[in-house]
């Protein structure tokens, strides 16, 4: 009798797992100008993280994972589409990044993350900042999104007048932005009070997650923070060490530690993979306001690794095998591997630049199956890494006044094992690895076809 109920037991332990394996949840929790040194599992002194350093441990921690590019929207339609934003046209040497009087925005005609699921019979939902365009024909329930609720760009935009950031966060100044929340399709508060936004991303998700239930869902949670103006809840209030900009991160902190709760209540902890991380490096000009890369080299906007390697956990609890990945990963590597996981196929219709991570997240194998990284700055490939090597064609020090990149012929070569700061040029002594990382940026940039730009339209213009 006992062998029996055993056995039953472990028949429903199989089923739960193989549905697991068919059908496991996704939550993207995607910050906006974090650095790599801003959690305290990542090395910040001061700032105090300890849901995330919860998930880390409980996880994996990824040292060296990557996002598609070093600004807002090309990051974001790397991360969505598992493509380079110069192969759908959302990156821009011109205009950056789109802005509120911007025309354009991601093209239908991508397969983002979400509609990909879709297709498998996924509930998905975006909440947050959008940042893919904001005109009617861009919004995120145009890509496969079941709902929105976010503010659809960055949360300094929308200026009423001239303002200084910083006064504006230390005044809590937020009607100083004439911000719009978006419900779906519809703006449904404008100004937005930002001292909320973080609280109620949270209790946005959190609803989803109870009214999902058993049903395989995706959830986009894309904070607007800790982008500049600062503004954190009232319970946050000077609470941190590290000032404003660590109430900000220990609010984002809570806000995590709120979803994997709502998850364990819900009963789909152990059928749910959560991955954290951000869509550029820190903003350095704002000072004490902008973050921290940490040991790495500079931050938002620059192909330096401060640019574009952020701190990355992700958990499945009972599937993600705990540990830290030293081996390399990127937001462009999430589509291929959720539709993976999900039991689908990618469509052979058009290139991807992500791999699918599965093997290595499960403990599969010690490795991971990305062993390179292109570096975009708009639309130029500013530098290539692989392996331990990465050869810079240009640089240009972010948001600094540098007019132009400085081009490096031959190019500088840093060992980012025993050189994680990009400190020590060592081409001279390794000729070979020069023209071994030249040769792959040629034959990557042959590979790319030129596409129209959906950046640098005007509405009206
Ligand atoms: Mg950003």
């Amino acid at each position: 009798m006992k062998a029996s109920f055993l056995s039953l037991l472990a028949l429903i332990a199989c089923a739960t797992n193989s549905f697991a394996a068919e059908k496991p949840n996704f939550v993207i929790i995607f910050c906006d100008d974090l650095g790599y040194g801003d959690l305290s599992s990542f090395g910040h002194p001061t700032i105090k993280t300890p849901n995330l350093d919860t998930m880390a441990t409980e996880g994996q921690k990824w040292t060296n994972f990557y996002v598609a590019a070093c600004v807002c929207t090309p990051s974001r339609a790397g991360l969505l589409t598992g493509r380079l934003p110069v192969r759908n046209g959302m990156c821009s040497d011109t205009r950056r990044v789109l802005f509120p009087d911007s025309s354009g925005g991601l093209p239908t005609t991508e397969i983002t993350i979400s509609s990909a699921l879709k297709k498998s019979g996924y509930h998905t939902a975006a909440i947050g900042k959008w940042h893919l365009g904001h005109l009617p024909e861009f919004l995120p329930t145009k890509h496969g999104f079941d709902s929105y609720f976010g503010i659809p760009y960055s949360n300094d935009m929308d200026p009423i007048r001239r303002v200084n950031p910083i006064k504006a966060a230390e005044e809590e100044n937020w009607e100083a932005y004439n911000l719009p929340l978006m419900r779906d399709e519809e703006i449904i508060e404008r100004p937005v009070n930002q001292t909320t936004i973080t609280r109620r991303y949270t209790e946005e998700a959190v609803k989803k997650i109870e009214g999902f239930g058993d049903e395989p869902f995706f959830i986009y949670l894309a904070h607007n923070l800790p982008h500049i103006p600062l503004f954190r809840g009232k319970d946050f209030k000077d609470t941190s060490t590290a000032g404003i900009y660590g109430d900000v991160v220990e609010e984002l902190d809570w806000s995590v530690g709120e979803i994997r709760k709502a998850l364990e209540k819900s009963g789909v902890s152990e059928n749910t993979l959560v991955i954290f991380t951000s869509d550029n490096g820190p903003w350095l000009p704002f000072k004490q306001h902008g973050g921290s890369a940490g040991m790495l080299r500079d931050g938002k906007g620059s192909t330096w690794e401060g640019g574009m390697r952020e701190p990355t956990i992700i958990a499945w609890p009972g599937i993600i095998q705990p540990g830290i990945v030293h081996d390399m990963g990127a937001t462009l590597d999430l589509l291929p591997t959720f539709v993976s996981l999900a039991g689908g196929t990618l469509p052979d219709d058009r290139t991807y630049d992500g791999v699918d991570l599965s093997a290595t997240l499960k403990g599969e194998t010690d490795t991971s199956p990305r062993d390179e990284m292109f570096y975009y700055h708009g639309e130029q490939l500013f530098a290539v890494r692989k392996g331990q090597y990465k050869a810079h064609f240009k640089t240009k020090t972010s948001y600094s006044g540098q007019k132009k990149a400085e081009v490096h012929n031959p190019p500088l070569l840093y060992h980012l094992g025993s050189d994680p700061g990009e400190q020590w040029d060592i081409a001279k002594q390794h000729p070979d690895i020069v023209k071994e990382l030249q040769d792959l940026s040629a034959s990557h940039t042959k590979g790319v076809k030129p596409v129209p730009n959906n950046l640098n339209g005007v509405i009206g213009k």
